[in-house]
């Protein structure tokens, strides 16, 4: 039987740091990856503070090698108005910009990279089950050409994202505490020339209905609409294009910006994507990125928690694999989870409308513009910032404030 100390399912950012951070110590890994390179998976914008696993992978000068869009911060539209949080006014000290970056590329950039180092990466080959045990896992995958394999290892790293493959083969899934929502995007042409490119857009369309627009440095843009799957019924006879034009244009910030749309990959649809588990780690395995909770696209968190949890994954196991004690609940779970949960009352706060009422009050959003700028680029970890350490509480009182300062008679 083949064998390898660590088996990476899924070569998306998780996955591929992770197996950088292990191969860099020692470690025979194989990755293997159910779908052929390049690929799509939606998620372009990234965020600052995954800069800095990027670094720690050793991964930075791929990715600075492949001419993405800088991007230096996020502006919010409404109404007319704007709100534009810039990366280099920051509470928390750290990176001050990062990418736009069609995924396809980057991913295929970082997997290549960590093949070329010695990572054992296979591509089209399909983790289907995986019998755990206290000293060995087996893991079973097709390959390319469909035939059944086996592979053992001491440990497996679950970053299969969306696939979600040891919470579905142990029944870790558990329903998430967020609505359910749809999202309708595309990339299409759009020549990103001017300096204002350098940020994504975040627009509200209407008051269940927001919209991405990501520009990238090639003459594409990503866009998509997200709302709850109610607010789209109006669509639900349209194909994906046509839903997507219709949204476009009925966007007065966007539709102007995109003039004949041309759209350079098909519309797609995704609903409910939304996700927790019950457990993070078990005998044998752990999950990083996608697969342990996903919470919602509004703040760009996704790639930077998978890159984040896979690099904290690795560098604990690779403590375990020499012997050390690690206490995965306190190192690994309570930390990852700090961080989503900080998150998480954010993406309440957006869609509570405690968040853009703080955003679109701009004399009382001036003073605490840089510590929510932090939370915003991903320094969630920062617990000297009070927009970090009181998450739960500190939107809807400030929300509240705004309302009696707004009831306030003018004196
Ligand atoms: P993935 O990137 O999904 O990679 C997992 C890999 O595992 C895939 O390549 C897959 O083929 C492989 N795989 C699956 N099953 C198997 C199997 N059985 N065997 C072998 N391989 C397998 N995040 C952001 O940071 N910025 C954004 O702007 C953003 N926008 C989003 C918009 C929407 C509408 C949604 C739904 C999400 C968005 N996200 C965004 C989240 C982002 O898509 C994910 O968080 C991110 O891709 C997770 O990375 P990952 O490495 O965990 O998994």
């Amino acid at each position: 039987m083949r064998k390898c100390d660590v088996v990476v399912i899924g070569a998306g950012p998780s996955g591929s740091l992770a197996a950088s951070v292990l191969q860099q110590k020692g470690w025979e890994v194989t990755m293997l990856e159910k779908q052929r390179f390049p690929r799509f998976v939606i998620g372009e914008s990234l965020l600052p503070r995954c800069m800095e696993s990027l670094e720690e992978a050793g991964l930075m000068n791929v990715v600075e090698k492949l001419g993405f869009q800088k991007k230096v911060g996020a502006r919010f539209y409404k109404d007319g108005e704007i709100c534009d949080f810039d990366f280099s006014q920051q509470f928390t000290e750290g990176w001050s910009w990062t990418w736009q970056a069609p995924r396809s590329e980057l991913d295929m950039a970082l997997a290549e990279e960590v093949a070329s180092r010695g990572v054992n990466l296979k591509y089209e080959t399909t983790v289907t089950h995986i019998d755990f045990g206290a000293e060995k896992q087996v893991v079973f995958y097709t390959d390319v050409a469909g035939k059944e394999e086996v592979i053992e290892c001491q440990f497996v790293i679950d970053g299969s994202g969306y696939g979600r493959v040891v919470p579905r083969m142990l029944g870790l899934d558990k329903p998430s505490d967020l609505a359910p929502r749809m999202a309708v995007f595309g990339h299409v042409k759009y020549d990103a020339i001017h300096e204002y490119d350098k940020r994504i857009d975040i627009v509200t369309v209407t008051d269940k209905i927001w919209a991405w627009l990501i520009p990238f440095s090639d003459g594409r843009a990503s866009v998509g609409f997200v709302g709850v799957i109610e607010a789209f019924d109006h669509l639900k006879d349209l194909s994906d294009k046509e839903s997507l034009l219709k949204l476009i244009a009925s966007s007065a910030y966007i539709a102007p910006k995109l003039g004949d749309v041309e759209f350079t990959m098909e519309a797609k649809k995704i609903s409910a994507y939304s996700s927790a588990v019950s457990r993070f780690h078990g005998e044998g395995f752990v999950l990083t990125g996608n697969s342990t909770e996903f919470l919602d696209p509004i703040f760009s968190s996704g790639v930077t928690f998978a890159m984040e949890s896979g690099v904290l994954a690795a560098k604990l196991l690779d403590r375990q694999l020499r012997g050390e004690a690690v206490d995965w609940d306190t190192e690994y779970v309570a930390y990852i989870q700090r961080g989503v949960d900080t998150f998480r009352s954010y993406v309440k706060g957006w869609y509570d409308g405690s968040l853009p009422k703080i955003f679109f009050s701009p004399s009382s959003l001036q003073q605490f513009k840089d510590q929510i700028c932090s939370v915003l680029a991903g320094y969630v970890w920062d617990e000297s910032n009070p927009f970090v350490k009181k998450h739960s509480r500190i939107l809807t009182t400030l929300s509240k404030v705004l309302d009696i300062q707004m009831d306030k008679p003018e004196e």
